[in-house]
């Protein structure tokens, strides 16, 4: 049975106590959001591939294309449970595995924001594909992208950016899954600079394959990176893992006996290791969230070709309003995660530091809606769609794992939660009102009274003033969200202190509302870049679908302001320690 009081668990280590990476001087656009301030340099004007890399992208998308029309069944990678050789040489020739790779090594040199339109195509053709590509790419050989020294890349990236060799990334182990930080893998140094590595990794992509980048802890140095081949002495990947889906996804378990690992292959600095693992996570996680467009945009095909031709009760049953309000939900969700994708990544571009919250809102949006559409568009296929013969199954089984791999949604919400908390903690600290935090709870009316005159004072007002003249009555309800996101942050502070690491019902709807106010303003200046481009008039559906999502989420912001005031988050709290003590739901209406 669970223990009730095992306090040191609710505290997510992994999700709280992150090195902040590269702290960079000023807070991030969502980080802004938690201090009452809306930075709208960073969010307008909508950020656009330059024509060049436009056309370029064009041209990959078309080889892509060509080359699952060709030789890609993801029917038949299930079956024989692996996307195939013949694909991944097709793609390495076509420059597909080795897209935001500089061409001094032979990749692509694409923007993140060319990468990851690249990686929604993949989504789009099938989620094997886009998994064993995104291994390879976002996650397995990044961190020798960003860290590598010149040596490193020289030696690795040519042949990894080509598809001769493939990557994998290997940080989750048996007792080490979201906590991180937390490695058994050993590392430990050796008097002429290498690396004795022992451990044991678990379900690592690619991991019987050619580069695998490991982490691993020292017991005098911290956390190491190392760079390991299969021809190193002592590695072995001894057994596949069995899936529920992902089927073309080779992933295995792979142990390290006595490795002696070169000096020459260890990544960045040793003590780096962790600060290395969330970098390329955090950079991974916004290629799940393009791919996530781009197989919902899949499914509404799917679903739309499906209502006009199925008929039921003497008509088409995309006649039908429960019908049209799903696929209504789907397109409009999509413009709202797509708006927000790839301003995440026209950010990166842009230069910013800091996109790990704006990358953790993306996946934690991406991969939950992905899940809810698919099931939304299962249902309107009705039995059909139950059939293996029809892509849907597939799609349910191969998807389910997205909200938890690159790090599980909850602890990424509390991530979202705890960064903004401790900027505005900070800036609190700033002016000496730290020990406000301490104090005893307070009636929360008058801690907001206090806080929102304090805002007032303090802060210009968060205007999002760089849109279409037209939006301007859809952008104003946002000043007001994000001053209640800084009082209600403020007043969970005042009231918890360093407690509100504990508080994950309440970090949940501040991340919640950081990510639909983010969605809003990313929408909003998706929308005003199409309006100036192309006129009112052209572009008169495009706003509709982008008004909707903006007034649906500005409705969702309302409600999660009003349960962080009025919720039965005790009851529940206490329900679930009745369970625990029960072990198990202990009520039966007819014992048997
Ligand atoms: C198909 C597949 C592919 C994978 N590929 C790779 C790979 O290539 N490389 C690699 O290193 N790893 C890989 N993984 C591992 C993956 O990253 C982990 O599954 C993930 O990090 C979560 O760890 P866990 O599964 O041990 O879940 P746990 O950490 O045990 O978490 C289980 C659940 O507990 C809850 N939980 C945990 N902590 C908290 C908290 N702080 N607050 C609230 N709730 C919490 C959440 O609901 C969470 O979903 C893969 C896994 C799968 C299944």
């Amino acid at each position: 049975m669970v223990s009730e009081t095992n306090s040191e668990h609710t505290a997510p280590r992994a999700a709280v106590d992150v090195p902040q990476p590269d702290e960079p001087v000023e807070p991030s656009f969502a980080k802004s959001l938690f201090l009452g301030e809306l930075p709208q340099d960073l969010v307008t004007p909508y950020p656009r591939l330059q024509r060049d890399e436009r056309q370029h992208v064009a041209r990959l998308l078309r080889d892509l294309r060509r080359i699952a029309d060709e030789l890609y069944d993801p029917a038949v990678v299930e079956q024989q449970r692996w996307v195939g050789d013949d694909v991944i040489a097709a793609l390495g020739e076509a420059g597909l595995l080795g897209l935001y790779v500089d061409e001094a090594y032979g990749g692509q040199g694409l923007s993140q924001t060319g990468y990851c339109r690249v990686s929604e195509e993949f989504g789009r053709i099938d989620a094997s594909l886009a998994v064993v590509t995104g291994v390879h790419q976002s996650i397995g050989y990044k961190g020798i992208h960003l860290f590598g020294s010149q040596e490193q890349k020289e030696r690795f990236l040519p042949d990894l950016a080509a598809g001769r060799k493939l990557a994998g990334f290997a940080l989750t182990e048996p007792t080490t899954g979201s906590d991180a930080y937390d490695l058994q893998t050993r590392a430990e140094p050796e008097s002429d600079g290498a690396w004795r590595l022992n451990g044991e990794k678990r379900w690592i992509g690619n991991g019987n394959r050619d580069v695998l980048v490991v982490f691993a802890r020292s017991e005098t140095q911290g956390h190491v990176a190392l760079i390991v081949t299969p021809d190193l002495d002592g590695v072995d990947a001894p057994f596949r893992y069995d899936t529920l889906g992902l089927r073309g996804n080779d992933l295995r378990h792979v142990t390290f006996s006595d490795v002696r690992v070169p000096p020459e292959n260890v990544l960045g600095e040793p003590g780096d290791g962790f600060r290395i693992a969330m970098n390329v996570l955090n950079n991974g996680r916004m290629s799940l969230g393009t791919g996530a467009v781009g197989a919902v945009k899949k499914l509404i095909d799917l679903s739309v070709e499906h209502v006009h031709r199925r008929e039921q009760f003497g008509q088409p049953i995309a006649e039908f309003e429960l019908v049209q309000e799903k696929i209504a939900w789907m397109t409009t969700q999509l413009y709202g995660l797509e708006a927000t994708s790839y301003l995440t990544t026209g950010m990166m571009d842009r230069g910013v530091d800091d996109v790990s919250l704006e990358s953790a809102m993306v996946k934690i949006a991406g991969t939950e809606f992905l899940w809810y559409a698919a099931n939304r568009s299962f249902q309107l296929a009705g039995g059909e769609a139950y059939m293996n013969d029809q892509p849907y199954a597939r799609i349910l089984r191969d998807i389910r794992i997205f909200p938890i791999f690159e790090g599980a949604n909850d602890v990424l919400r509390a991530f979202v939660a705890l960064s903004g908390l401790k900027v505005l903690g900070d800036e609190l600290e700033e002016l000496e009102e730290l020990d406000l935090l301490s104090a005893p709870v307070r009636s929360s009316g008058l801690v907001l009274d206090h806080v929102r005159s304090r805002v007032r004072r303090r802060v210009a007002p968060p205007r999002l003033t760089h849109v279409h003249p037209q939006l301007r009555p859809l952008a104003a309800p946002i000043t007001d969200q994000i001053q209640q996101l800084r009082a209600s942050s403020e007043d969970l502070l005042r009231r918890h202190g360093s407690d509100v690491k504990t508080q994950q019902l309440q970090q949940k709807r501040l991340a919640h509302i950081a990510m639909d106010v983010t969605g809003q303003v990313a929408t909003l200046s998706r929308i005003t870049a199409a309006m100036n481009a192309d006129g009112a008039d052209a572009t008169a559906t495009e706003r509709f679908i982008a008004e909707t999502y903006v007034r649906r989420a500005a409705g969702r912001v309302t409600e999660q302001l009003e349960r962080l005031e009025d919720n039965d988050d005790a009851a529940m709290l206490q329900l679930a320690r009745v369970t625990y003590r029960r072990g198990g739901s202990g009520f039966e209406l007819y014992p048997g």
